[in-house]
């Protein structure tokens, strides 16, 4: 009984001694960041719950994560260093047009060590996403050339009115590959190719519209504009139960009036930062150097199915991903959300 107690009065000790530490320490590290009064009164609060959670004791005993409270924390403040980022508003650029905001992030270092203190060092960095004051919301009749470019990503748009066989292939590169991209469809052909449509979406990849039958739309009414954008929704959601909301106007062509038309249907107007003009068959090589040359995070690059950008595809997508760019759908590239690592591990050896 009373070696019982004297080991537990020994261990409480050691738990106090372990919690002040990491108390003093973490207020130190935090303030760094947040500096304000209260600001130091969150981590106070966060802390009295959290602190029970962390000892040097826990940490030691987990196997799969032999770090001291004190590695952690050192640890987290560097990710947090790496990480931490204010947010961008949105704005309109006189050549790109509305170039998207981003969302600021902060590393909350109580509650990741926290999670780290029950799940070891495999536990999730919570990172929280900050929204800018003016977004993409704020600009909605202005047309999109690019994503943000603080986000190392590029998205691959391809415009399929024709050239349905080469579909299947590059749906296998990208699924291979792990690629996920935005196809536009032409209407049209969606209405007649209900098998096709059907397994580019089951592949992953999001529809957008590329009108109903490629008109001009600088040429048209309103009421066409309408009808063109209307019936090519219609097609892909009979098909896919998918609600687009990307609209790419055929060959490019547009005027104020049918981002403002696309814009009233709940849509954006999107065209392209990088095009492969693979419709004119240049070889695969050219592709690839044409695309790779002028790579820059946020890019929107324009293709089609063609067999010239089958054989390029490979190549281009490995140079892309070595350098580090993740390649997503238009709607991610676009999305306020900035990218975090998952782990310490990925967010220090990366
Ligand atoms: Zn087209």
């Amino acid at each position: 009984m009373t070696r019982k107690r004297s080991r537990w009065y020994v261990m409480s000790i050691s738990r106090e001694a372990a919690i002040i530490a990491l108390c003093v320490g973490s207020v130190l590290l935090l303030s760094q960041f947040q500096p304000s009064a209260r600001a130091l009164e969150t981590v106070w609060g966060n802390l009295s719950h959290v602190a029970p959670e962390i000892s040097a004791v826990h940490l030691v005993a987990n196997a799969s994560a032999p770090l001291s409270g004190e590695t952690v924390y050192a640890q987290l403040q560097e990710v947090a260093k790496r990480y931490n980022a204010p947010p961008i508003d949105a704005r309109v650029d006189s050549v790109w047009k509305l170039i998207p905001g981003l969302n600021g992030v902060r590393l909350n270092i109580p509650e990741t060590a926290k999670r780290i203190a029950t799940g070891g060092s495999q536990a999730p960095l919570v990172f929280e996403q900050i929204p800018p004051a003016i977004t993409g919301r704020d600009f909605v009749a202005q047309p999109i050339y690019r994503g943000n470019p603080q986000k190392r990503q590029m998205a691959l748009m391809v415009n399929v009115a024709w050239g349905t066989e080469y579909v299947p292939k590059i749906l296998n590169i990208f699924a291979r590959l792990h690629v996920r991209a935005t196809f536009f469809l032409d209407g049209s052909w969606a209405a007649k190719s209900g098998a096709m449509v059907k397994m580019i979406a089951a592949a992953g990849m999001e529809l957008g519209n590329h009108a109903y039958t490629h008109p001009q739309m600088s040429t048209l009414t309103r009421v066409q504009m309408v009808s063109q954008i209307e019936r090519t929704n219609a097609a892909i959601l009979r098909t896919t139960g998918v609600k687009a909301d990307l609209f790419a106007p055929p060959s490019g062509d547009f005027n104020n009036m049918v981002v403002r038309v696309a814009a009233g249907l709940g849509m954006k107007t999107i065209l392209w930062t990088i095009d492969t003009i693979d419709w004119r068959k240049p070889s695969p090589s050219l592709i690839v150097s044409r695309v790779a040359a002028k790579r820059t995070p946020g890019a929107l690059v324009l293709m089609h199915p063609t067999a010239t950008t089958v054989a390029a595809l490979p190549e281009l997508i490995g140079i892309l991903q070595r350098d580090g760019y993740s390649l997503v759908t238009v709607s991610q590239l676009l999305s306020p959300v900035r990218p975090v690592p998952a782990t310490i591990k990925d967010a220090l050896h990366s």
